[in-house]
């Protein structure tokens, strides 16, 4: 059995949602769907998503928000119009979201969280009802229907371990099953998303509860690039990935696929794969749990993500102090601050994190350093750029680092910082936020060209 995803994009149209039904009828195993909110038509568009955000702004502002449940309501008539469906779903919507602005008018976070999950939930119901006019027996499941019991904290969802008992028995539908992502429901009822771009992660908790055989996600490239396609022109396509290279890749930057959607999938070593909806018969790439190390592609795949803040520290004979870095991460922790790397020397200390994170509270953080730590020097870096080199076969071949260096030398390229796990699976680089481009740039050309 398989689940398959299909991004914004992929059905953002009538025409694409009739390539997307076309690909899900052409195959048996294709039993349980997972949609997207209609995404961009081009490249000045706008995601239904972010329109029912626009409209939760100007609902909780105050504002006469007609207008813009209207362009709302415009972007699913066109659909349904050129579906030729004969429904009343137009109308459904309109009452669905005035019902959701009556009822949580005064608890912006939850209401919120129903208009986000609106794109999601309507189209999946427009699919459903074209499929089974198409005669196919098709049917639409709300997430509470399928199980997806989460957590309640508004726009960041996490999936209760009981719900999968009760996804399994989605199985036993004989129908095509069509289910929004990006969205649960509470124990209390309530609707709460996942963060941006979560129908990937439904499709992944749906995946583990019905112990599906593959995960198909399906988008609009052909698979993961090794590179960022916007900095390398026409970069390869891996064709193979394990979940650990994909989870260190996506963390600094590569979008296509959630990195919290990986989550549920290790446990059953469920593969996932990366198909593109106006080519599927292009192989895509495969999310696994092993694979075989390909000697002549040694370093699977170069992200690189600007916005990091390194705060450095220096003391003298800091190795001899027991819980000297206990008390600064104390201070972190105090202020809920998560970090991303900490690559130390005997006499000095860098934690870097995303400067999102120290938005507000950098002066008090660094206070608190100084008054609680005896340190010798305290300097704070901003505009650090992470580049990420990932590969499973570098722990056992010779030479990439020296690669790497070289080729981000030869391009004149400052390395801040350098860190490399015990797993040997990643080499991280800390640089200027300038450099970022031509970073990728240099790596790629000596990894690949
Ligand atoms: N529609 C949601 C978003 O734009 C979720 C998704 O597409 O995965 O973030």
């Amino acid at each position: 059995m398989k689940v398959s995803k299909f991004g914004g994009s992929s059905v953002a149209t009538a025409a694409q949602i009739k390539k997307v039904l076309n690909i899900v009828n052409s195959d048996e195993d294709r039993r349980i769907i997972i949609v997207s909110a209609p995404g961009k038509r081009h490249a000045e568009d706008t995601k239904a998503t972010d329109l029912l955000i626009r409209l939760y702004e100007k609902v909780i502002n105050g504002l006469d928000y007609q207008s813009k449940k209207q362009e709302i309501l415009e972007r699913f008539s066109d659909i349904i119009d050129e579906l030729e469906l004969k429904t009343d779903l137009l109308q459904q919507i309109d009452s669905t979201l005035e019902q959701h602005i009556k009822t949580l008018a005064d608890q912006p976070a939850r209401l919120l969280d129903a208009l986000k999950s609106s794109g999601e939930n309507f189209n999946a119901q427009i699919i459903a009802a074209y499929n089974n006019e198409q005669g196919v027996p098709t049917i639409y499941l709300s997430p509470k229907d399928a199980g997806i019991i989460v957590t309640d904290e508004p726009e960041n969802a996490q999936i209760l371990p009981s719900s999968y008992d009760k996804i399994k028995e989605i199985r036993n539908i004989p129908e095509k099953i069509i289910i929004p992502g990006f969205f649960g429901y509470s124990e209390t009822n309530h609707i709460v998303t996942f963060p941006r771009g979560g129908s990937d992660i439904t499709g992944a908790i749906v995946a583990r509860g019905v112990q599906a055989d593959l995960y198909e996600n399906f988008t609009d490239v052909s698979g993961i690039f090794r590179a960022n396609p916007t900095v390398i022109h026409s970069p390869e396509i891996i064709s193979e990935i394990t979940y650990r290279e994909m989870r260190e890749l996506s963390y600094a930057g590569f979008g296509v696929f959630h990195d919290e959607a990986l989550q549920p999938l290790y446990r059953y070593r469920i593969p996932v794969v990366i198909k593109n909806t106006n080519r599927p018969d292009d192989p895509g790439t495969y999310i696994v749990h092993d694979r075989e190390i390909n000697r002549r592609r040694v370093v699977t795949g170069i992200s690189c993500d600007k916005g990091f803040t390194s705060i450095n520290i220096k003391k003298y004979l800091m190795n001899r102090q027991v819980g000297f870095s206990v008390k600064i991460l104390n201070i972190l922790a105090e202020n809920n601050i998560s970090f991303d790397h900490m690559p130390s020397g005997i006499d000095n200390i860098s934690i870097i994190m995303r400067t999102s994170q120290l938005a507000g509270k950098e002066e008090k953080v660094l206070n608190a350093i100084r008054s609680q730590c005896e340190i010798d020097e305290l300097n704070v870096e901003h505009d650090l750029a992470i580049l990420m080199v990932v590969g499973e076969g570098m722990s056992a071949m010779v030479g990439t680092a020296n690669k790497i260096t070289t080729a981000l030398a030869d391009a004149n390229i400052n390395l801040k910082m350098i860190n490399q796990g015990s797993s040997e699976i990643s080499m991280m680089f800390g640089i200027s936020n300038k450099d970022a481009e031509e970073a990728v740039k240099a790596c790629y050309q000596n990894c690949y060209q």
